[in-house]
């Protein structure tokens, strides 16, 4: 349960240069939602050095991984005193809590990657995309902003997509508008640096993307 949890209040009583050495001011801007081991954002964070990134991890022993995996890259990449200072972790449960991370409109990208599928109905407000949720989504990620979903579970794609879809304040971009944009290297990060990502291409399963913009004005349905 979430009572051994400690949320921040709001995303103003956070102290991110505890997080990001060396970034006084900011706040994050990419956030991995279920990050697992690390491996998206540890890919993202030499490619945009001045933006930082935010893993949430619900399991306790994953996210100390992170934790200590990222502390690790500072120190062996020590010659460069700004390396792997834009990424962190948090052990939080996103579901209830990431507006208590991220401030209105402060995001540029929302991750979600290979997240549990849930697969029996019953199960199904379990997932991680759900109207409720998408709200909190549209909320937090700024307009522009991008939300990144992928697995290799076809139900929970459709799924994604459906639900992404029928929100008026997200529409749909396909991959090659985002690799024009210049978030090519992003895409390829989604596809082959995670773990669970890794993993499924070692089993030569497939994998679903789909890609939402998050809109300024809301679409008529
Ligand atoms: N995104 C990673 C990857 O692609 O390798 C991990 C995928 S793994 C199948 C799903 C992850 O989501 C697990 O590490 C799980 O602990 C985490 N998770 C599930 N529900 C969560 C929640 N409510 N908040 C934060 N993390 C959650």
């Amino acid at each position: 349960s979430d009572h051994s949890l400690d949320y921040p209040a709001s995303p103003g009583a956070i102290d991110w240069s505890q997080h990001y050495p060396g970034h006084e001011g900011k706040a994050p801007e990419f956030a991995d939602v279920g990050c697992g081991f690390g491996g998206l954002l540890i890919a993202l964070a030499p490619q945009f050095p001045d933006t930082l990134m935010l893993g949430l991890e619900i399991r306790v022993q994953v996210s100390q991984y992170v934790h200590d995996r990222i502390q690790a890259l500072r120190v062996t990449n020590g010659q460069d005193p700004t390396a792997y200072k834009n990424v962190s972790i948090v052990r939080a449960n996103a579901m209830k809590f990431l507006p208590n991370y991220f401030a209105k409109h402060s995001l540029s990208s929302l991750f979600f990657l290979f997240p549990d599928p849930h697969f029996k109905s019953r199960k199904h407000k379990a997932r991680i995309i759900s109207p409720t949720l998408l709200a909190e989504y549209a909320y937090v990620l700024r307009p522009g902003g991008i939300v990144y979903t992928i697995t290799d579970v076809k139900d929970l794609h459709e799924w994604m997509k459906a639900h992404l879809t029928a929100f008026p304040l997200f529409e749909p971009v396909d991959e090659e508008t985002l690799r024009s944009e210049g978030r090519g290297n992003i895409v390829d990060a989604v596809y082959h640096s995670t773990e669970e990502g890794k993993k499924v291409e070692n089993n030569k399963g497939d994998k679903w993307l789909a890609c939402f913009r998050r809109i300024e004005v809301p679409r008529a349905r």
